[in-house]
């Protein structure tokens, strides 16, 4: 495998299990240093000591990504360690199984904390030190992404040959948005209004980062046999008295391309989208699907 990564220092959050797991060891084998940002201290150390295994360094970081607070400390703490940060991908979520009737604010509060604001304010921390990284000539001027008001500020930006001598990337952030972001979901409404809200937060932060050359993408996957579906399959076995895996097969059969996707299908579309072949691609979020959603 190609070493697409080296030199790159990357902070994966949720990286103790699942999809998160499977994509800081891709990375990591791609020579990418990796922060496992992860609730569970236990995984979060059990996943670095593999990534340490493949001769690249980790960072094992005990975090709740909800608190904006430990998000920016955790930005100190690895420019300490690591000198710099070069990717962000947001896979840490949550998810529920419950009628709507049955939703409470509590459980509502908790989704949107980890699943939406903290995403964002992790990109808000993580987006200041890349911006620092940035060469000076793109610091100039207000650093406004709006068409009118840039105009309006007088505010001209780098010139076009200051612009050609740069590199066409600082730094790339990915998203986890889900297929249940483009559609309603009558038994996981907090859960799919969140992964919606990354679509919507992945356009704004890439707007605004774009001056900085900094691009934010986001990824839609659909079934990743992964803790998260195994969970979700029990909460529908009990809600509907179905057999254990069969709420898996009744989604998989869904799916123009009959079968569900493993943790390399949705690496291969994040290190895509983290390489310089997706330097001109920013605002997008991705279905990695088998086809189940074509919008
Ligand atoms: P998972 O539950 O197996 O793993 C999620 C990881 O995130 C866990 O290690 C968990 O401890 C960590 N985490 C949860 N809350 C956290 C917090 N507050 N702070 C830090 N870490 C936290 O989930 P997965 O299936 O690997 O899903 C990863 C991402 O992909 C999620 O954002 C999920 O919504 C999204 N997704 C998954 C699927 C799927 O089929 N599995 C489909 C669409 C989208």
């Amino acid at each position: 495998m190609t070493q697409c990564f080296s030199n790159k220092v990357a902070i994966i959050t949720g990286a103790g299990q699942g999809i998160g797991k499977g994509l800081a060891l891709r990375f990591a084998r791609e020579g990418a240093d990796i922060v496992v940002a992860e609730y569970n201290a236990e995984t979060a150390q059990a996943t670095a000591a593999e990534i340490e295994a493949l001769g690249v360094r980790a960072m094992p970081y005990q975090i709740d990504v909800s608190d904006p607070a430990a998000a920016r400390q955790m930005v100190r703490d690895v420019v300490q360690a690591f000198g710099r940060i070069d990717i962000l991908i947001n896979n840490a979520g949550i998810v529920r199984t419950q009628p709507m009737m049955e939703l409470s604010e509590a459980d509502w509060d908790r989704t949107i904390a980890v699943n939406q604001k903290g995403m964002f304010f992790m990109i808000q921390a993580v987006a200041e030190q890349m911006i620092a990284q940035a060469p000076e000539v793109l610091r100039h001027g207000s650093g406004l992404a709006d068409v009118v008001l840039t105009e309006a500020a007088g505010d001209q930006g780098p010139t076009e040959e200051e612009l050609a001598a740069l590199d066409s990337s600082y730094g790339k952030i990915v998203n986890f948005s889900s297929i249940a972001g483009r559609r309603g979901r009558p038994l996981s409404v907090d859960y799919a209004a969140s992964k919606a809200a990354v679509i919507s937060i992945t356009q704004s932060t890439a707007l605004a980062l774009a001056p900085y050359r900094i691009n934010v993408n986001a990824i839609a996957p659909g079934i990743v046999v992964t803790p998260m579906w195994e969970q979700i399959d029990k909460d529908r076995g009990r809600l509907f008295g179905a057999k254990e895996g069969e709420a898996v097969k009744a989604f998989v059969n869904q799916v123009p391309l009959k079968r569900a996707a493993t943790e390399e299908d949705i690496a291969g579309a994040v290190t895509f989208l983290c390489s310089s072949d997706a330097d001109y691609i920013t605002g997008q979020t991705l279905n990695v699907d088998g086809g189940f959603e074509m919008d």
